[in-house]
């Protein structure tokens, strides 16, 4: 089985492919546009994988996708590649709108241009699996509802607008041209190679070098958080088993509010590296992000019905592994940090 991976040199995707390669026969092809989020040092441990090829291509960029299609034949898409962060997409929608909808529209162009050439063998095994987010539902109210996959969209962020935009998309092409297509919304992901702009990972490199661990509004909002692993092999599920035309909501049955977060992550840093101040001592609060939503939680209930997937971490293990990683793998992250002007300019982020 060949897969294209659109979006794999980013955090999902190259876990995504990470774990194909090792845990599956698949060959993969990675499409990749390399922007700020893309890190081919992700993948250092499967570069020289012989099942594994690597584009440097824009998905906007419909002739060289064409060509990707023709020359790879690829079984299944799995598509990855987006602008991901809300505070990037606050402070310039541009790239989100052309990435997240045009990119999105141009690979189900290409997809359907190919899907014709193939044999009713290949046709039925072809997919066309879309990776979105909880943040197309909006704002959830109280704390008992959960996003099921009938869940109305009402998207807060240009980024989860955009997201919503390409969601439906998807859905077209399926309703309207028959390609075999299916949608996943997942909840915050978090784990190894996580780019530092992001909540988790911000919080423990700022908390390792002593400095302020800025939290939003009150800190009261609050995620659900899964393991990067754990989604990279629902991902595998679903693109292999699951149904056309369907969706399917995966989340880590870990809700959390922001402060929580960082709390654990202090308490965690306490006993592996302690100082003789306590870390959360570092926690200030900042003037909330315009349009924040307060709650988002996922009803992951289909995963386990239709595939008996259930993630395996639950958030104290996944998050013990993901500070152990980055304690780590200082060299890693130190090759990010060289990229881009100051980890805490843009102030605290979570998605
Ligand atoms: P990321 O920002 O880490 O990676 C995005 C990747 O896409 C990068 O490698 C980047 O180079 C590539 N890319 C961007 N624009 C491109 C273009 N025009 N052409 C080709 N490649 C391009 O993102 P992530 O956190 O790994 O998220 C991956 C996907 O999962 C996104 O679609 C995101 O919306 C979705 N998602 C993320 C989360 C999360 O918590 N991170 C949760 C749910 C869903």
């Amino acid at each position: 089985m060949k897969i294209l991976v659109t979006g794999g040199a980013g955090f999902i995707g190259s876990a995504l492919i990470r774990y194909l390669l090792k845990e599956t026969k698949c060959e993969v092809i990675n499409v990749d546009l390399l922007t700020y989020a893309g890190n081919l040092d992700n993948l250092k441990s499967v570069e020289s994988h012989r099942n594994y090829t690597f584009e440097k291509i824009d998905i906007r960029d419909r002739f060289a996708i064409d060509e990707v299609f023709e020359k790879h034949q690829p079984t299944k898409v799995i598509h990855l590649a987006a602008e991901s962060h809300v505070d990037r997409s606050i402070d310039g929608p541009g790239d989100f709108i052309e990435t997240n909808i045009l990119g999105t529209y141009t690979l189900l162009e290409c997809s359907r241009k190919y899907y014709q050439t193939l044999s009713n063998t290949s046709k039925k095994d072809f997919i066309f699996h879309h990776v979105s987010t909880d943040e197309v539902y909006g704002d959830l109210e109280g704390t008992e509802c959960l996003f099921d996959e009938e869940f109305p969209y009402s998207p807060s962020s240009p980024y989860s607008a955009s997201k919503a935009a390409s969601d439906h998309l998807v859905r077209a092409w399926y309703r309207t041209y028959g390609l075999p297509t299916l949608v996943t919304n997942c909840s915050n992901n978090y784990g190894p190679y996580h780019f530092p702009e992001k909540l988790i990972p911000l919080m423990i490199l700022n908390a390792l070098e002593g400095k302020p661990l800025s939290i939003y509004g009150t800190g009261e909002q609050i995620r659900d958080w899964l393991y990067v692993e754990d989604h990279a092999k629902a991902l595998y599920i679903v693109a292999t088993k699951g149904r056309p035309g369907e969706t399917y909501n995966i989340g880590g049955h870990n809700e959390k509010t922001n402060f929580d977060v960082v709390s654990c992550i202090c308490s965690i840093l306490d006993e592996l590296v302690p100082k003789v101040d306590k870390y959360a001592d570092l926690i200030t609060y900042v003037e909330d992000r315009p349009g924040h939503d307060v709650r988002y939680a996922i009803d992951a209930r289909k995963m386990k019905e239709e595939f008996d997937w259930v993630p395996k971490e639950t958030f104290q293990t996944g998050l013990r592994k993901t500070v152990i990683w980055y304690l780590e793998n200082s060299e890693w992250w130190r090759r990010v940090d060289s990229k881009i002007q100051t980890r805490s300019r843009l102030g605290v982020k979570n998605k």
